[in-house]
């Protein structure tokens, strides 16, 4: 009797444990390639020589460094010896949101040039971060890009022509990207591009972001890539991460294209870290194949015009893609929601269900759904309370996540059996399967409607249990019963259709998140319980409280182990920068520490006498930092000289416009300009000795309160910049050098748990001018 009760149960978790080790298998790494690879294959092994070359120094190479200019003369020369004549482009260029340089970038073309003829674009940055040698990000791709680039002249030549585009300046801002598609005359000619990036050291390459233009592209890419990976719903979740890439400057452009990243291992991102060691060949080899199947189907594509038309798609387990036009997405929902909505009739009008079984089932799941994610949202915020969990407004990773990551799924297991316990004989299992199917079908409309691209698991699963629930609905209209085969039947389908579909979005979830992935895995989870529902309605009593009981002990389990063990170790070290910087106001000198953490680490409050409570880093500045009293050294101060005074126009709106010369007088790379909250930078260009080029004058985001010039000339530039909103009075300026002119005992007192990371360890000299000698001289100041 039990047997039978508990069959479809059983058959759910099987399918479930299948799907599982599925996704594990389907996306590992791909194999790497040896040396010994045909020469038109891409071979991780060779690449990976490439780049031990390149950075195998480990000496970071920010732009405008010196370290820069070296690797790209290497880079350079390893182009020429392949038989290319690769030619440099540089010039000042701000992004929108007011940080400028001068970039220099690589451009490289295949069998000359395309003249007016359509182009494609493989792109990789080589700059690094000022913190580490950036071999996974970005120096493996561009290794990958000399690999390619030996293998493109081994092969017979594409239909369109193909150009390598190696950029300065990622890191500060895009800043390479946005001056080759500004100002290059062949970024006319390209019609897309293929970017390679990295968010971390490892894992499979996601092809993450592609253009408008995605139903021609993904048959393109269906076609050419042999693992792929990817789905409609990555870029959804990609774009409200903070995170950039060049690709955006190729989109501003109107490029189509396919964008690819790795990002396990994000713990070592952006420090110093991301060395050639920590280079994975397996990411090398997935990403490289990808790189060049992707480029080769474009340049050899019939056209490079391309067809608008958007898809909703996803991977089959990383061996097949399924795509379909967008607009199919919505008809097919509101199509699939009829049907469950008929079969509902036909199993209300049948009696196999009551109104208020439906009712109950609905109120049933929802308390299950909140209850979890309440659950695993009070637990993580505890967990960040007691410092076992980074703060979500940093790298909120830790260094051991498996415990939680199980056991924010057996959250969800355990929520479901609770309400299928209370609602087992209330609800019963057409009480919750209308219920869920219905709940389902209406999130599959509303995603449709407003997010097709997040769509797809809803719209499968709908359909599946319409069509999963037809031989009872009809044995229901016909004789009013339906066997319990025919019953589990129109469970197990939805089920094992959302598990199939979400499995291997939870698998990336996490690594792309951060913690804040545990409370959104409760709630995919949840939602896709709600199908196994209906068969937890039936089991025996004594199944639900084994279930409820393992749930318990698993997620209790994980929570214990979340706090026993370590959140940071020296492979998943906490960010730390240690800071100097010089107040020339006030003549006040201070180490600075800021920490993911936001608790000081112990052995640096043990290094310096510390002030317990972090402050802002400057007047008006979001980040905050422990500050500590330091020896004073005599720096210059950064130098800031008006050339040319505001002018009011009357009966304008107010506004003005300035010309300053900044310079760092010790020589520093990068200045920052803060400006008073209420003057924002509306226009900024560079000024050179034949006056203000207005192709060098750059519109900003409205609101732009600071500026920034990385890669500083040691004589300084003049900037010419526009001033919305409120005149400013005065402005504060930093120069900033990387490495610390003082206080190395601290960076020796950083434990072996903590790096520095993203700019590293600064020395920054602090001052305010003022803007407006007019207004000073009215005051007396003068
Ligand atoms: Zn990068």
């Amino acid at each position: 009797m039990d047997a039978a009760r508990n069959r479809g149960l059983l058959l759910a978790a099987a399918g479930i444990a299948l799907l599982l080790a599925a996704t594990f298998a389907a996306y590992r790494p791909v194999a790497p390639l040896g040396a010994d690879a045909p020469p038109t294959v891409f071979s991780a092994h060779r690449a990976i020589a490439i780049l031990q070359d390149l950075v195998g120094n480990g000496v970071p190479h920010p732009l405008g460094s010196p370290a820069a200019a070296q690797l790209r003369d290497d880079i350079v020369n390893r182009f020429s010896a392949l038989g290319y004549a690769p030619e440099l482009q540089s010039g000042f260029v701000c992004n929108d949101y007011g940080v400028c340089g001068n970039p220099v970038n690589i451009v490289v073309q295949l069998a000359g040039s395309p003249g007016e003829r359509n182009a494609v674009l493989l792109a990789a940055h080589y700059d690094s971060v000022p913190a580490g040698p950036g071999a996974s990000d970005d120096g493996a791709a561009v290794a990958s890009l000399l690999e390619i680039a030996r293998i493109l002249k081994a092969r017979p030549a594409p239909r369109h022509p193909i150009i390598l585009l190696i950029t300065d300046g990622e890191e500060a801002g895009l800043l390479g990207a946005l001056l080759f598609v500004r100002e290059h005359p062949l970024s006319k000619v390209v019609k897309a591009a293929v970017n390679l990036d990295a968010r971390g050291t490892s894992g499979p390459s996601l092809m993450f972001e592609t253009g408008a233009a995605n139903t021609w592209l993904m048959r393109l890419y269906e076609s050419a890539v042999a693992r792929p990976m990817t789905n409609s719903l990555f870029y959804v979740v990609y774009r409200q991460l903070p995170n950039d890439t060049d690709f955006t400057a190729f989109k501003q452009a109107d490029y189509q294209g396919f964008n690819f990243a790795f990002i396990g291992n994000v713990g070592r991102y952006h420090t110093p870290l991301d060395n050639v060691v920590n280079a994975d060949a397996s990411a090398i080899q997935h990403q490289g194949a990808n790189g060049l199947a992707a480029l080769t189907a474009l340049a050899n594509a019939p056209s490079l015009d391309a067809p608008a038309g958007e898809s909703v798609f996803f991977d089959g387990y990383s061996r097949t893609l399924i795509a379909w036009r967008s607009e199919f997405t919505l008809p097919a929902a509101l199509l699939a929601l009829i049907l469950l909505v008929a079969e509902a009739a036909i199993l209300l009008r049948g009696g196999a269900v009551t109104g208020r079984q439906i009712l109950r089932g609905w109120v049933g799941i929802l308390c299950a759904l909140a209850s979890a994610v309440v659950l695993c949202a009070g637990l993580l915020a505890l967990l960040i309370e007691v410092d076992k969990v980074p703060a979500l407004d940093g790298a909120s990773w830790v260094s051991q996540p498996l415990p939680m990551n199980v056991a924010a799924v057996a959250i969800s297991v355990l929520a479901a059996g609770a309400v299928s316990v209370w609602l087992a004989r209330l609800a019963g299992f057409w009480g919750f399967w209308v219920a869920a199917a219905l709940q389902l079908a209406v999130l599959c409309v509303a995603t449709a409607a407003f997010l097709p691209g997040a769509s797809y698991i809803f719209l499968l699963t709908t359909m599946a249990a319409g069509l999963a629930a037809l031989p009872c609905a009809v044995s229901v209209l016909t004789t009013r019963t339906c066997n319990a085969w025919t019953r589990d039947l129109a469970a197990l389908l939805p089920a094992l259709t959302i598990f199939g579909g979400v499995l291997p979005l939870l698998r990336f979830l996490y690594m792309s998140l951060g913690s804040v992935a545990w409370p959104l895995s409760t709630l995919v989870t949840g939602l896709s319980l709600a199908t196994v529902l209906p068969l937890l309605a039936v089991a025996s009593g004594r199944v639900r409280s084994r279930i409820i009981a393992a749930a318990a002990l698993v997620a209790a389990g994980g929570v214990v182990c979340t706090v026993c063990l370590p959140v940071y170790s020296a492979a998943w070290p906490e960010r730390v920068n240690v800071e100097y910087w010089v107040d020339a106001d006030t003549g006040q000198t201070n180490y600075l520490v800021r920490c993911d953490s936001s608790r000081l680490p112990a052995t640096l409050a043990a290094a310096a006498h510390f002030d317990p409570v972090p402050r802002p880093r400057f007047a008006g500045g979001a980040a905050q930092a422990f500050y500590a009293a330091a020896p004073r050294l005599a720096l210059p101060e950064p130098e800031l000289q008006l050339d040319s005074l505001p002018s009011m126009v009357p009966g304008a709106a107010p506004s003005s416009h300035f010309e300053l010369h900044v310079r760092s007088a010790r020589g520093a790379p990068e200045v920052f300009l803060v400006f008073p909250a209420g003057a924002h930078v509306a226009e900024v260009g560079l000024v050179t000795a034949a006056g203000l080029a207005r192709a060098n004058a750059y519109k900003l985001h409205s609101g732009a309160t600071w500026l920034e010039i990385v890669g500083l000339p040691a004589d300084g530039v003049t900037l010419s910049f526009d001033a919305a909103g409120d005149q400013p009075a005065t402005v504060q300026v930093f120069d900033q050098s990387y490495g610390l002119a003082e206080g190395g005992f601290l960076q020796r007192a950083r434990s072996a748990r903590a790096t520095s990371s993203q700019d590293g360890d600064v020395t920054v000299v602090h001052r305010t001018v003022s803007l407006n000698p007019a207004a000073d001289r009215r005051d007396g100041k003068h």
